[in-house]
């Protein structure tokens, strides 16, 4: 068995395209809300661009744009469901 002139191995990590825009879940603007990594940090920021409502959750160094979106997402459901805590606010909850 000779040896064979290994070519240089290039690992080619494919990066899907993600969204890095959102449609905000307070003024319902598409594409108004960006997601910047302060990854130093541990840190990522949402922020929407017509309303000024932001977001700021930590995050790995694996999280995707839609994962900071996901989390803010899950605050905000998290929140609206304590304010209307017996409060008789059904909205999108449906007791069947
Ligand atoms: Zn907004």
């Amino acid at each position: 068995m000779g040896k064979r002139k290994s070519k240089a191995r290039v690992i080619t990590v494919k990066k899907p395209v993600l969204a890095k825009k959102f449609k905000c879940p307070f003024c319902c603007t598409p594409d108004s809300c960006e997601v910047a990594f302060q990854k130093l940090d541990g840190m990522a920021r949402i922020e929407c661009r017509v309303c000024a409502e932001k977001f700021e959750c930590t995050v790995t160094s694996l999280a995707e744009p839609v994962d900071v979106y996901a989390s803010w997402i899950d605050a905000c459901e998290a929140t609206a469901k304590e304010g209307a805590d017996g409060s008789g606010a059904a909205g999108m909850l449906d007791d069947l």
